[in-house]
């Protein structure tokens, strides 16, 4: 053992503190930081108490816990009132935002950026329509021979101005891209059908725009058609608080015909309007900062990640980072196929270098050197490690549906179809809607043609939802996103196999159903007087087995005079487990002992049986 040198730890220094701890202590109730779910153990630790205490307390009031024994932050909140300690809980750090986060750009370095717009609204009112004649009809000569690209949003240029458009109608995209708070929007393009109306995806887009404060432009669409009511859309729009600029309100609304072409140039001059008032501004000279819009492995070019940027200029040669990966811009393409050297605020390019494929909604950053944006990435994996494996112990899977549903954490059965064509998507929807029950709804939170994408994969991540896909299959990076987050994706030839599954799975929900089985008979041949527990029935097992907590019913003759549990099983003195056909056996029942001999005891159990 160590020897302290005399002096060094003259009590001086000790004991007189401790003391006015004790005073202190008398004066101030004492709080401690606990995070959201803790062993008994680790409360102890930071109670500055010996486990065994509380567990001791905690037995006395009934509860059996042992050391490590997790408790929630409200049992603990509760185990500590009882020693006058209070709880606050750990506020955890988002590791990932505190990386991101940085200084806001000084107002004199701040530029006019091109606005980035999204197109919303409900299914079939020509999102998809508008977004196409936008692009037609405003590439230049020059551009229209060139390879447009799909690389997830275009501009277009409108009286010498740009305007960037999210290619992606649709606001499950949309939601995608706020992963990290980074909006990557600045307008969105309410589309209404003008023969149509507000449609339910129509108030939905409304709400998701206003949750993300971006600012909206009604386009009322097929103006064209003959059954066109532009002034019941204005109608049925004032309901949600956008009242037209011509009404005495501030939203812009523009009739437009995706068909004809009527209307687009006003829209674009509009949507120009708008970004003036808003006074869209970045700052080129610095660091790019963008989003990530989409992503894939190319075979011949590795991965592609498809980028927004939204702050400074990225070059070709930058190290970057995005979320997990990291690299250096080996080479850009924009939207027109071109190769450029660089990108500024608001311009889409398609950007080759990154290590890996990052995930749709991930902030891009440029970094000063190789090794920083390493760090980055490398940050970024260990926090997500961390975050999946909490996660994944929430994930919904088709085969522990029961499970979740018993521990009461399920009420709601979210779905998300993928089929093949439109006419098997709504069939199956339909289909599975029906098996909601009185203890679970069945949810389709999202359903469209095609393969399983990221982006559904996102969505079942985020909504615990279970991805049914009908003659598709998952792209490459959904399925390894799927794997990694642990989210389910059933695949499906045949309709009535997907409709079977869910129900199965349903079915395991409800409560189970149990059916009586005899396990065996017995018959009572002698009775001992015991005065603890009453008679005992000195017993023969006739065919089969009696076991230890089975149902017994007594007959007597024709007659049953008992019905209820078995309290003891004992051979000889010893409490045994179960007595086979054959063997004696002495019997206790539960509140029953006036057994003869010559009573016939038949046993039987409780099993689950699959619900019909
Ligand atoms: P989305 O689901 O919102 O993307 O809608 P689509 O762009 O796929 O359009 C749905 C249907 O409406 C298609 O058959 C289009 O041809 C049609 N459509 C879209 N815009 C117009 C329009 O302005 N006039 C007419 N007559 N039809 C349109």
């Amino acid at each position: 053992m160590r020897r302290i040198p005399a002096g060094k730890n003259r009590p001086g220094r000790f004991i007189r503190p401790e003391k006015k701890v004790e005073a202190a202590e008398e004066e101030q109730i004492k709080t401690i930081t606990i995070p959201e779910k803790l062993t008994i153990r680790e409360l102890a630790e930071t109670m500055h108490m010996n486990p065994s205490e509380i567990i001791k307390k905690l037995f006395l009031a009934g509860q059996i816990m042992t050391p490590n024994s997790e408790v929630s932050y409200e049992e603990a909140e509760k185990i500590a009132l009882d020693y006058d300690i209070l709880c606050e809980k750990e506020q955890k750090v988002d590791v990932i935002e505190e990386l991101l986060r940085e200084d806001e750009d000084k107002e004199e370095d701040m530029e006019t950026r091109p606005p980035v717009v999204c197109v919303m609204g409900h299914v079939d009112h020509g999102k998809t329509s508008l977004l196409d004649e936008i692009r037609k009809t405003n590439v230049t000569g020059k551009e229209a021979g060139g390879i447009t690209q799909a690389i997830g949003a275009y501009t277009v240029n409108v009286d010498g101005r740009s305007i960037t458009f999210l290619d992606t109608p649709g606001h499950e995209a949309f939601t995608a891209m706020r992963m990290r708070g980074a909006n990557s929007t600045d307008i969105a393009v309410l589309v209404v059908a003008a023969d149509d109306g507000v449609m339910p995806q129509t108030i939905e887009a409304i709400n998701h725009a206003k949750a993300a404060e971006v600012e909206i432009v009604v386009a009322i669409n097929k103006i064209d058609k003959a059954g066109a009511n532009v002034d019941r859309v204005k109608q049925e729009l004032t309901n949600y608080e956008l009242i037209p600029t011509d009404w005495g309100g501030s939203t812009e609304f523009v009739e437009v015909s995706a068909k004809t072409g009527e209307g687009i140039q006003d829209l674009l001059e509009t949507i120009l309007l708008t970004a003036d008032i808003l006074e869209l501004k970045a700052n080129p000279n610095r660091k790019a900062r963008g989003l990530v819009l989409e992503a894939k492995l190319d075979k011949g070019r590795g991965p592609v990640a498809n980028v927004l940027v939204q702050k400074g200029t990225l070059h070709i040669g930058d190290f970057i980072s995005a979320g997990a990966s990291s690299g250096k811009v080996r080479a850009m393409i924009d939207d027109k196929g071109k190769r450029v050297k660089e990108a500024k605020p608001s311009q889409p390019v398609e950007i080759l270098g990154l290590s890996d494929v990052p995930s749709a909604g991930e902030v891009l950053v440029a970094h000063e050197t190789n090794d920083e944006a390493r760090a980055y990435a490398e940050t970024y994996k260990n926090q997500h490690k961390e975050e999946l494996i909490e996660d994944t112990k929430m994930r919904m899977n088709l085969d522990d549906l029961f499970n979740q549903m018993k521990e009461g954490n399920l009420k709601e059965f979210n779905l998300i179809l993928k089929a093949d064509v439109q006419g098997s998507v709504e069939a199956l929807k339909q289909s599975l809607l029906k098996l909601s029950n009185d203890e679970v709804v069945v949810k389709v939170i999202h359903s469209g043609v095609g393969a399983i994408t990221e982006s559904d994969v996102t969505l079942a991540s985020a909504s615990n939802a279970v991805i049914i896909g009908f003659n598709v299959r998952p792209e490459a990076a959904a399925k390894s996103m799927a794997e990694h987050e642990g989210v389910d994706i059933r695949l499906y030839k045949v309709i009535y196999q997907a409709i079977d599954a869910v129900e199965a799975a349903l079915t395991g929900m409800l409560a189970p159903v149990y059916e009586e089985r005899v396990i065996g008979h017995v018959e009572v041949r002698q009775i001992f007087k015991a005065s603890s527990v009453g008679n005992i029935a000195g017993s023969y097992v006739l065919d089969g087995v009696i076991t230890r907590g089975c149902k017994c019913r007594i007959r007597r003759g024709d007659e049953q005079i008992f019905d209820g549990d078995l309290l003891s099983l004992k051979r000889y003195k010893d409490d045994v487990k179960e007595v086979k056909a054959g063997f004696e056996c002495g019997l206790v029942f539960d509140g029953f002992d006036k057994m003869q001999v010559g009573d016939i005891v038949e046993a039987y159990d409780l099993v689950e049986v699959p619900r019909t």
